[in-house]
């Protein structure tokens, strides 16, 4: 039997970084993980950034007219 401690979940692997597209070691002591580095993270939070600027996620309700706007 194996120590429970052992969680097979978080054994140490190459993972492709998202940001530049190469190696990144997805482990518990890479804090910036999936990234492969600080750089990298950083660079994807910023696009992130930018897109949400670009694209909004939902379109703005417009208010409903007074009723007595259009009567007039
Ligand atoms: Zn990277």
């Amino acid at each position: 039997m194996k120590p429970a401690k052992e969680s097979p979940a978080f054994e140490a692997r190459i993972v492709k970084c998202p940001a530049c597209g190469g190696p990144s070691r997805y482990a518990p002591d890479n804090r910036y993980r999936p990234f492969c580095c600080e750089r990298c993270k950083n660079l994807d939070l910023g696009a992130w950034a930018s897109e949400e600027f670009r694209v909004p996620t939902a379109p703005p309700l417009e208010p409903a007219p007074p009723e007595d706007s259009w009567r007039h």
